[in-house]
Parts: structure tokens; C-alpha cells; sequence
């Protein structure tokens, strides 16, 4: 590994920057793909401009550029022509600018337009001396990287350049007859152009390689793990206990048909003798959460103890209070049923000395709560309930996975919607000995069909029906003329008792997107949350919450808004997943066109889960004919693995840069639906390499090898 600071241009404090998007050495930065590239197309004639374009002009400025100063802010304004009109150009608190900007200079500018008072403006536009254009730039298409603060694009883009330099893309790993077979490109051409394609050409053969070993590897590692640990016997074996059904009948709804079986499933798996290793597939709202603790329960009442892993700290104390509370009433009539001699006395307890004989106590089921933001003395006794198992089952975030974590005799793994956490852990387990079942909880609707190709190493169940009763979200797709109805609307939900969701594209006003003047900038949530602060009430309490914040400070957030002393939470898609506030009835996502349809339907999910009519408002702020089509997907179908496939269509084999169908896969760059083809093409080369090197140790898969251990020790491919 070649540290960041290695790379020329690169100090302590990008490197910091570097840092918290999860990159550390070059050898990351070259797996750091765009997000999307920017394509230096012809210059665009002025009188050919429309708002919202980003475009590349070429004029002449028209006199000196101009500077103006109003509240503490300066502006400066420049007017250039060509054949064909005049455009306005402004760039704020920028005044150094006009120096460059004499009257008659022949310059080329690449910017935003946006359109004001009838008038056309491109805002902040980065400017070119057009021998440097020409050269540099014309034609070519420019990665766009995703930032955090304290890095621009330009500084990841040089940070490449130089781990490019520096490493070319690394020794080849895929042995020649699977490139062959599959006519993929060279690991060193992939690496440079996925980052600086020469053309589109280059980027879709760039890109079909990345694809494919992200299947490949995942596919592999399945397999690999699969043949190492599934056809093993269990070593813990869990038996059909009766205390089971007296918490069934405890609960406060009835298991809906598809619950009931997938915990059969799940529960003849773990009977069986071998270990488990199943993947539920669920829509959001379809109630995963309750089977995964039907499972825990079935572990605990066997003597052993369970974890569960959420994505999110958040996520992780959700469920450890659902858990609780099931458990509560549950654990005290247990107990006090069976010193009264009044149970089953068949408490399934493998221990000596706790095996429950009619007359005495049932052993109570006892959790722990495990999460990063815990202080250092709560961990600590977290840590100590694990060790000695006072705690049966265990909720947590990857924190439960750490090195300094000992589990006295851990029976299973639940992991809730993320499946990044899987192949890595299950490892890492494997490693330390013990063989507990896994279960993985995924809403990502994969069609059946791919995830039996895909997942081939776990068994699958679908929870394919929703809890009955439930009333279907109302959607609505709107523009944003009416955003102040649709505060309106909310304000009239407040006032019932009920609370709202607004989900924003940004986390605060970005340069590179326009910055505050330009009304085609993403909404952000630091000023959508100041704006709602002065259109509403003063009672009306408003929460905000996104990604950067601290684990502590967005747990605190996001209780307060479950306890309902928030009245509306602005956030960005940290709350698309699984987040559980059945009093919130109506999400309102603004910039709706710029998120992918899954993670709308995910967001969507988060409403209509108590009992009253809720409501999703997308608020449509282009007015491109292809984003209305998208949103109308949405605006007609609940149904999750419709609006995949739906979305996918609209998309067509040629659109790959569009808005990706979920983060919540393991890949990065491949999509499950697009890229299919694909998929079974690596599927064929998993098998086929597997069939001659079973163990992979021939000399020519030495850095297939070695690759496959850091991705079974990662769980990713960087
Ligand atoms: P997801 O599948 O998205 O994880 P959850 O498990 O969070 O869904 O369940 C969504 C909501 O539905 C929760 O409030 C849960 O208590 C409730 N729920 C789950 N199963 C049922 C059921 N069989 N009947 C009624 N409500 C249920
Ligand atoms: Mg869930």
C-alpha cells in the first residue's frame, strides 16, 4: 500500500479529507471512480442556451467586467457575444476575477446557466485562455468525483493523476483466459480509463471490467466462503422451543403469511445440523425486522447468543428498543408463569444447571446495545455482557466485528439491510473458529431469477406480501411552484398530531453546484432548514440530520424525532434506511429527479407505517420530459421490484451514467439489472475457475488469490 502522503500535491490535511470518504492509500484513490464525467463538447452558440444547461461558450467579452458589492457579498458581471447573442456571466466573492477580464478578450467559459428575470446568467463559469481549451480540454470528457469538504474536484483529480503514475493499475490479477474469454480490458487500462476516458468508447470498455470483477469477486468469495464453511456441520443446532409460541402470541399483530414462512425456513435451517447462511428479501415495510428477532430468540432460547448488525448507529438503537420492548412483558410473565408452576417448563436452556425443570424461573432473554458513538466505559461493559454472556442478543453496528470483542458462544448473525457487511465478517468468524448461522436482510429488489446467480452460496427467502391493513401512501409529483402548498399540507398534518419528512439532495450549498444563487442548485438541507424555520410557527419544532455529523449528535436527531419532540425532520438519504417513525405521514423530497427510483421508494418507505393515510411528495425541479416519466413510475407503483425493472426500461441499454438503482449492494459501479449480461458472464468464469483450481494455489491465480483474501477480509474490492 502507497500512503496518501506519498503522492506529490498530497499533505496532512487533504489526506484528512481523503480520509472521511474512506480512501487511505493511492491504491484506494485508483478505485475511487467518478461519479459521472463531465463531456467537453463543442461550444455552444449563445442564442442556443437554455437554463439548467452546463455548457462550454467561446465569446468576446463586450467591456471591462464589472464589480458590485452588496451585503458583505461582491459580484462580478461580465457581458460577452458572439455570432449568434450575448450572455451575462456573474462569479460571487470572487473580485480577483475581474483583473482577467479585460473589454475585447477572446475567451472560452464553461458554466451553469440559470435564468433570471427572463434573462439568461451563467454562474461561477471556470474560464479558459483558448489555446489551453483547445489543447487541454475540447472533446475530451473530465471525471467528477464525489467530494467532501476541504476537497475539490480538481484536487482528487490530480491525487489520481499521481497514483496513476505512480502505480499504472497495479499488477494484473485476472488470469489471460478469463480476460480472453470475456474481452476485458488490461487492469492498467481500466484503471486510467475509468478516470480519464479519451472518449465513451474507452469508458464503456473501462467500465465492463469493473463491472465484471465486481461480480466476479463477489461471486468468487460466495463460493469460496460456501465451500469452506456452509456444507460444515453446525455447532449450533437449534431446536423448535416452546417458549416461542407464547412470545408469537404475545405480539402485538399477527404474522403475516410470508413472515411465518421465512421463519420456518430460517428455523429449519437451523435445526438442520448445518450452518445457515440465508439472505431475506423483503420491500421496505414488508416487516423484516421481526423475523430477523424471531431468529435471535430461536438462538438465545437454544443457549446461544445472536448479534444483530445494522448499517446505522441509529438503525442499530431502533432496534434495540423494538427488541425490548417485545421482550419486556414477555421475559416478566415467562418467569413468573414458571415459578408458579404454571408454564410449559420445556425452556429449551442447554446449560447445565439452567435447564428448567416445571417450577423453576425461566432464564429471562437479555440484549446489549453496541455502537461507536457509546462512551469508552458503556462500551466497556458491553464488551463484559458479551464476554460472559449476560446478553443473549447483541444489536449493533460493524463495531460488533472488532478484534477486542469476544463472544462466548455467538449462534448467529443477523445483518439488516446491508449486505457489505457479509462477506467480510462472516470471514472474519470463520476465522475465530466458530460457525454461527447468518442471515441477511435485504429490501433491494432482485428479481429471484438473479439472486439465486448471484447469491448462489445462500438460500433465499422473500417476504413477498405486506402486513395487512395497511393504507396505500398517496403520492403526488409536483414542481416546485408548489412547495408552499405543499408546507401548507404538512403544517395541516402537524397540527393533527402527526409529523413530516424533507429529504434534500445537498447537506449545504456547494460551489461547484452554483452555490445560493442559482435556482437550479440542489436544495440543501443547513438553508432548507433556516427557510422552514421562518415560513413556520415558532411551536413547529424542525430537526435536521445528514451524513456528516457525529454518530452521538445524529442518534440524539433522530431520537428526538421519534419521540416526537421534533415536528419535522429535514435530512438527506441518511433516513432511507429502514428508519421507523409510524406517527411521520408524509415525506416530501425536493429535487426529486436527481435521486434513483429505489432510493425514492426506500425513502417513500418511510412513511405509511402507522395508521393513518401518509403521503409522499416529489417535488420535480426539471423539466425534462424524461424525469416526469421517471417520477410517474413511482407516482403509480408501490410495488418495489416493478419500479427496478420499470426504471431500468426507461433507462434503455445505453444510458449507464444515469442514477444508480441502490447503494446497498455490495458494488460500487455495477447495477444488478443493467448489467446482467455481465453477471452471468462472471458467474460462468467463477465456475469454471473453480473447476480447475479448486483451491486456488496455482502459480498463475497468485494474485487472484491474494486479491480474493483482502476481499474476504474487506468485504469490498478496495
Ligand atoms: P422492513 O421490512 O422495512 O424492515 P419493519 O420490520 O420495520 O419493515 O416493519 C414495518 C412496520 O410494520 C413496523 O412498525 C412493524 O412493527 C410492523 N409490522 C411488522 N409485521 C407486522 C404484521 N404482521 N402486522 C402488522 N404490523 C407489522
Ligand atoms: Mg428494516
Amino acid at each position: 500500500m502507497t500512503e496518501l502522503t506519498a503522492l506529490k500535491g498530497i499533505g496532512e490535511k487533504t489526506a484528512g479529507a481523503f480520509h472521511r470518504l474512506g480512501i487511505y492509500s493511492a491504491e484506494d484513490l485508483i478505485r475511487y471512480y467518478p461519479r459521472d464525467y463531465e463531456i467537453f463538447a463543442d461550444p455552444v452558440p449563445l442564442y442556443r442556451l437554455v437554463p439548467g444547461q452546463t455548457a462550454t461558450v467561446e465569446g468576446v467579452l463586450q467591456k471591462a467586467a464589472t464589480l458590485n458589492r452588496f451585503n458583505g457579498m461582491t459580484i462580478v458581471n461580465a457581458y460577452i457575444a458572439d455570432m449568434t447573442g450575448r450572455l451575462q456571466l456573474s462569479w460571487y466573492n470572487a473580485p480577483f476575477i475581474r483583473s482577467s477580464l479585460g473589454a475585447g478578450r477572446h475567451l472560452y467559459f464553461r458554466g451553469r446557466v440559470y435564468e433570471k428575470n427572463g434573462r439568461l446568467i451563467m454562474n461561477q463559469p471556470r474560464i479558459f485562455e483558448p489555446p489551453v481549451y483547445e489543447e487541454k480540454y475540447a472533446g475530451r470528457m473530465m471525471p467528477l468525483y464525489s467530494l467532501t469538504k476541504g476537497l475539490s474536484n480538481g484536487t482528487v483529480m490530480k491525487a489520481v493523476e499521481e497514483a496513476l503514475k505512480r502505480l499504472g493499475g497495479g499488477r494484473e490479477y485476472l488470469p489471460e483466459d478469463i480476460l480472453q474469454r470475456n474481452g476485458l480490458v488490461s487492469v492498467a487500462d481500466m484503471a486510467i480509463r475509468m478516470h480519464f476516458p479519451r472518449n465513451e468508447e474507452e469508458l464503456i470498455r473501462a467500465r465492463r471490467r469493473v463491472v465484471f470483477e465486481e461480480f466476479f469477486m463477489a461471486m468468487l468469495a460466495g463460493a469460496w466462503l460456501s465451500e469452506n464453511a456452509r456444507k460444515q456441520s453446525s455447532t449450533h443446532v437449534c431446536r423448535p422451543n416452546v417458549r416461542m409460541i407464547s412470545f408469537m402470541a404475545e405480539l402485538p399483530f399477527t404474522l403475516t403469511a410470508a413472515q411465518n414462512k421465512a421463519y420456518r425456513e430460517i428455523q429449519g435451517d437451523m435445526a438442520s445440523g448445518r450452518v445457515m447462511n440465508r439472505l431475506v428479501e423483503g420491500d421496505v415495510g414488508s416487516g423484516k425486522t421481526i423475523v430477523a428477532i424471531l431468529a435471535m430468540l430461536n438462538a438465545a432460547l437454544n443457549g446461544y447468543q445472536a448479534a444483530i448488525m445494522a448499517p446505522t448507529a441509529v438503525l442499530a438503537r431502533q432496534h434495540y428498543e423494538t427488541i425490548n420492548s417485545l421482550l419486556k412483558g414477555w421475559n416478566e410473565s415467562e418467569s413468573s408463569a414458571l415459578i408458579s408452576g404454571g408454564g410449559f417448563g420445556l425452556a429449551g436452556v442447554k446449560k447445565p444447571g439452567e435447564v428448567n425443570a416445571a417450577g423453576s424461573t425461566a432464564k429471562p432473554v437479555r440484549t446489549v446495545l453496541l455502537t461507536g458513538s457509546m462512551s469508552a466505559a458503556e462500551k466497556k461493559a458491553a464488551y463484559e455482557k458479551i464476554r460472559s454472556h449476560e446478553a443473549d442478543i447483541i444489536i449493533g453496528t460493524h463495531t460488533l466485528f472488532q478484534e477486542k470483542i469476544e463472544y462466548d458462544d455467538l449462534g448467529l448473525i443477523v445483518t439488516d439491510e446491508q449486505h457489505r457487511f457479509g462477506v467480510g465478517q462472516r470471514e472474519a468468524l470463520y476465522q475465530k473458529g466458530s460457525l454461527p448461522h447468518t442471515l441477511i436482510m435485504s429490501a433491494t429488489p432482485i428479481p429471484r431469477t438473479l439472486a439465486i446467480i448471484l447469491y448462489s452460496d445462500m438460500d433465499l427467502s422473500v417476504i413477498d406480501a405486506r402486513p395487512e391493513g395497511r393504507i396505500p401512501v398517496k403520492n403526488a409529483v409536483v414542481g416546485p411552484d408548489y412547495r408552499k402548498r405543499a408546507w401548507k399540507f404538512i403544517y395541516d398534518e402537524i397540527k393533527k398530531g402527526r409529523q413530516a419528512y424533507v429529504i434534500c439532495p445537498a447537506i449545504e450549498a456547494s460551489e461547484e453546484e452554483g452555490g445560493t444563487e442559482d435556482p437550479s442548485a440542489p436544495e440543501n438541507v443547513t438553508d432548507y432548514t433556516e427557510q422552514l424555520k421562518k415560513v413556520f410557527p415558532k411551536e413547529v419544532r424542525i430537526g435536521m440530520l445528514h451524513g456528516q455529523m457525529k454518530g452521538a449528535e445524529k442518534e440524539k436527531i433522530m431520537e428526538d424525532f421519534k419521540n416526537r419532540e421534533t415536528d419535522i425532520l429535514v435530512s438527506t438519504t441518511v433516513v432511507e434506511v429502514g428508519v421507523d417513525v409510524p406517527n411521520a405521514t408524509v415525506i416530501m423530497v425536493e429535487n426529486a429527479e436527481r435521486f434513483g427510483l429505489a432510493e425514492l421508494h426506500q425513502l417513500r418507505g418511510r412513511v405509511g407505517r402507522g395508521e393513518w393515510q401518509s403521503y409522499c411528495i416529489m417535488v420535480n425541479t426539471s423539466d425534462t420530459e424524461k424525469a416526469a416519466e421517471r417520477l410517474d413510475i413511482l407516482n403509480h407503483s408501490n410495488d418495489g421490484f416493478r419500479i427496478a425493472e420499470e426504471d431500468l426500461r426507461l433507462r434503455g441499454p445505453g444510458d449507464i451514467f444515469g442514477v444508480r438503482q441502490s447503494g446497498e449492494l455490495n458494488f460500487r459501479i455495477a447495477d444488478i439489472y443493467q448489467d446482467a449480461d455481465v453477471m452471468k458472464m462472471a458467474k460462468d468464469s467463477v465456475e469454471r475457475l473453480l473447476a480447475e483450481d479448486p483451491q486456488i494455489t496455482s502459480p498463475g491465480h497468485a494474485e487472484l488469490r491474494k486479491l480474493l483474501d483482502r476481499y474476504l477480509d474487506k468485504g469490498q474490492l478496495i
